[in-house]
């Protein structure tokens, strides 16, 4: 018997598949071209260092930003990181209070907890039922002694985007630094750090096309940090390190190709994630969306299915590659606690499905997706066993 065919993948924003433009471009440099970025005695360092300084300037241009102000990482995890602990670390003169939201990336809010740790004050703000801040929030909780606010560009979960740019000029007035955790949002929407303010910035390879384990820190000339990792003074001297070149190399190609296709993909993706959603709205009773519809990434929607378990519905979705929004442990499923912070109810929480499209879904995709959706919960709602 031949496999089952493989489920159609919508998780485009737990990871995203190397794009094989890019891959072409990283393999010369697991093999011939291997050199160590900092060997400056010979043509293999040269040529790493070359290609690295390129990538600097691919990464740097997707957010116009200037070469020198990119630090490569392995990722948004750690970048998130020594944005928050870095800060904290050679900013203690400016104060010990820090603002971020509770709907903010676990690498974001364990950072922060950590700081909490080391004596910091942090405020949490809670969004609105859509699941955005606003300005206001920010501005009523800045002090004197206020070190960094740091909020996501856009939420993994449910693809809401903050009112950046408004934030981050508030922040700038009062002279408090400005961190966000742009993971999900670079090469889907435009981002500027100057438009928007940002002295701090985190990304990501595996967000878009590019390979896991490479990402980038954005930091504003002038910034003060304080390197987490101790050693060779990579980076400026901001992350010890042997460069990973194939990753950073990758991450460059990522972010050039995404930027130069970003307009038409966005269009392309929002037709495609709005006839999925309007089908399931107009279709499936008791559904409804999470989060803002219009401040939101093109390519992602999360949607709650009322009356059905939210396990189940996960398992018989099988013929799709979606994900709940509840974050799994080994020992337990607890509801979305990005969810839960927009006021949903525990039991729509559970049944909540958010379904993220990328680069490689097509119409036939959507269409069979649609199918499916409605086939599973009809069933289920008629108490139908699914095979
Ligand atoms: N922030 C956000 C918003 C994310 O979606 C992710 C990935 N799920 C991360 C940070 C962590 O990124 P990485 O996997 O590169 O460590």
């Amino acid at each position: 018997m031949p496999p089952p065919p493989r489920p159609i993948y919508l998780d485009y924003n737990a990871t995203t598949p190397v794009d094989p433009r890019v891959l072409e471009y990283m393999l010369p440099w697991f093999t011939e071209q291997f050199g160590n970025a900092a060997s400056r005695t010979h043509l293999y360092g040269w040529e790493a260092e070359e290609a690295v300084a390129l990538a600097r300037r691919q990464v740097a241009g997707t957010i116009g930003a200037s070469e020198k102000e990119i630090a490569f990482t392995s990722g948004a995890t750690e970048s998130n990181n020594l944005a928050i602990k870095g800060t904290y670390e050679a900013n203690s003169h400016r104060g010990s209070h820090f603002v971020t939201v509770a709907t903010e990336h676990k690498a974001v809010l364990d950072s922060f907890q950590h700081l909490e740790g080391w004596g910091a004050e942090v405020t949490y703000l809670l969004p609105a039922a859509d699941g955005l801040i606003t300005v206001k929030q920010v501005a009523e909780v800045l002090r004197p002694d206020t070190v960094l606010v740091s909020v996501m560009y856009a939420n993994n979960e449910i693809g809401v985007i903050q009112p950046i740019a408004e934030i981050g000029k508030v922040c700038r007035d009062r002279d408090v630094l400005f961190h966000t955790d742009a993971t999900q949002a670079v090469g889907k929407v435009l981002v500027d750090v100057d438009k928007d303010h940002i002295d701090l910035l985190s990304l990501s390879a595996h967000k878009l096309y590019g390979p896991k384990g490479a990402g980038a820190l954005y930091v504003r000339k002038g910034v003060k940090l304080t390197a987490q990792l101790d050693g060779g003074r990579h980076e400026r001297g901001l992350r010890s390190g042997t460069l990973n070149v194939p990753g950073i190399v990758g991450l460059g190609k990522a972010c050039e190709l995404a930027s130069a296709e970003l307009p038409a993909e966005a269009a392309r993706l929002a037709n495609l994630r709005d006839q999925l959603e309007n089908s399931i709205l107009g279709t499936i009773k008791k559904t409804q969306v999470n989060g803002n519809r219009e401040n939101r990434l093109p390519q992602v929607t999360n949607i709650s299915f009322g009356g059905v378990d939210g396990e189940q519905l996960l398992m018989n979705f099988n013929r799709i590659a979606v994900s709940s929004g509840s974050a799994c442990t080994s020992a337990s499923v607890e509801p979305s606690y990005v969810l839960k912070a927009l006021g949903v109810p525990d039991d729509l929480a559970y049944a909540s499905i958010r379904f993220s499209l990328g680069r490689f879904t097509s119409e036939d995709h959507i269409a069979a997706a649609i199918a499916h959706v409605q086939e599973v919960v009809t069933r289920m709602r008629q108490g139908i066993e699914i095979r």
